[in-house]
């Protein structure tokens, strides 16, 4: 039955969200507080498309590897405790959920919601949507620790998606890593992962969502109130909205939205950085690489290098912190010192990754009967919101779908 559905928020997730239910035929009015769509977490993410390439933070070895990263300025996460118990308690549930057994079940969940949305992704391409720089680069990571690569090794669950590299080999796939081959003990290399501009991407969807009469865009602060009964009510700017269903997809802001309702989402800010690179074309990598050591994703998207990286565990903010800035300025200078930059300035620019200690997003219906929940999508939003999409419009069902061709 063809319903009126309003999404909260407007970054990748909540636009994929209401392109996959207009898809199915309903009526959509998406909310976002910003001037525009995708300036939050959305905005100038690592551009990876890394369906195979999915496994959580949260692993067996992690805690020891913290004691370190605390004490070390520059590694690639960093731990601060915080008097704030939203911090303790994700990292309670964060640090029982460090163990191999649960990582791997955890991978596996992540895999078939990867593999789901790179179906989802290549139906709406093929329907018309484009203008995101989007390519099938193929995604390798590159590993300097044999213990790292041996595990990353055995963990392959399909080896017809994910190939086992020695360091000769990695060169030949992208030649822009050749001096690093001395120190590799090996890659993995998946040829079917992608890479898009995830910003362009959000603009994409707006862009076509705003060509159909079944979607208003509704600009302002979406909040939710409890009803009697077991309904909640939307309000936008002070003023109810009605509607039948609502999803709630307004990233880490999600926390608090939900928590009027009494629902309490586990889900931590982790504060992650970028820049944005114009080098020489001569000189960009054509593949998308991870330097599984440094934790730093670098992303060609169109004529710049999108580089990524850093976790900071207790900086809920969106400061440009300097350290860490010139810590991740040094690394790519380090790994990667083809790249010229002619004298160009990076862009540098800092998100919250919206995480739940288990890297497991929260997709499905909530304690309230007309809300859904599509959130917590943690470091891999990009990656997984089409298919997270798809899921939310199968369980609310399709309306005689004239989708969205025109
Ligand atoms: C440094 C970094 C690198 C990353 N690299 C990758 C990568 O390479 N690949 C990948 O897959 N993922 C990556 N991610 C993760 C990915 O960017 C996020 O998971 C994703 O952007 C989350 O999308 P979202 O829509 O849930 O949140 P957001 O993009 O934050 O969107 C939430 C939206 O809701 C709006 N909103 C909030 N509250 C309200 C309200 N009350 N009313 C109305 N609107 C509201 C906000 O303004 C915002 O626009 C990276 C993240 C970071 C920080």
């Amino acid at each position: 039955m063809k319903q009126h559905i309003a999404v909260i928020g407007g970054g990748v997730v909540g636009l994929s969200t209401a392109y996959a239910l207009i898809r199915a035929g309903h009526d959509v009015t998406l909310i976002e507080q910003n001037e525009d769509v995708g300036l939050g977490a959305s905005y100038a993410n690592g551009g990876q498309l890394s369906y195979r390439y999915v496994r959580p933070l949260a692993d067996a070895g992690i805690p020891r590897q913290a004691l370190g990263w605390m004490l070390k300025p520059g590694s690639p996460v960093s731990l601060r405790l915080r008097a704030d118990p939203k911090q303790w308690r994700w990292m309670l549930s964060f640090l029982s959920a460090c163990n191999r057994s649960t990582n791997r079940r955890n991978a596996t969940l992540l895999l078939q919601l990867g593999l789901e949305s790179q179906a989802e992704m290549a139906t709406w391409r093929a329907e018309g949507l484009d203008g995101y720089f989007w390519r099938q680069a193929g995604k390798l990571v590159l590993y300097r620790n044999h213990t790292a690569f041996r595990k990353a090794v055995s963990a392959i669950q399909d080896p017809t998606l994910e190939q086992a590299l020695s360091p000769a080999e990695c060169t030949k796939i992208e030649p822009a890593f050749a001096h690093l081959a001395p120190d590799l003990a090996g890659g993995v290399f998946s040829p079917e992962d992608e890479v898009a501009d995830s910003y362009l991407f959000c603009k994409a969807l707006k862009t076509s969502l705003l060509s159909l009469p079944r979607f208003r865009y509704l600009p302002g602060q979406a909040a939710l109130v409890p009803e009697t009964g077991k309904n909640c009510t939307l309000t936008v700017d002070g003023t109810r909205v009605a509607t039948d269903l609502v999803v709630l997809a307004a990233g880490l802001n999600s926390r608090d939205i939900a928590a009027p309702l009494g629902i309490q989402l586990p889900l931590y800010g982790l504060k992650g950085y970028s820049l944005t690179l114009r080098p020489s074309p001569e000189t960009l990598p054509s593949v998308s690489v991870t330097d599984y050591d440094n934790r730093i994703v670098y992303a060609r998207l169109g004529d710049a290098l999108r580089v990524a990286a850093m976790v900071d565990i207790g900086a809920e903010d969106r400061s440009l912190t300097p350290d860490r800035l010139e810590s991740l300025r040094g690394l790519v200078r380090q790994t990667l010192p083809g790249v010229s930059t002619s004298g160009t300035p990076d862009t540098p620019w800092t998100g919250l990754r919206p995480a739940t200690p288990t890297g497991i997003p929260i997709i499905g219906r909530s304690r309230c009967e007309n809300l859904l929940l599509n959130v917590g999508h943690g470091a891999l939003g990009f990656t997984l919101a089409a298919g997270s999409a798809a899921r939310i419009a199968t369980m609310i069902g399709h309306a005689h779908s004239d989708g969205v061709q025109k």
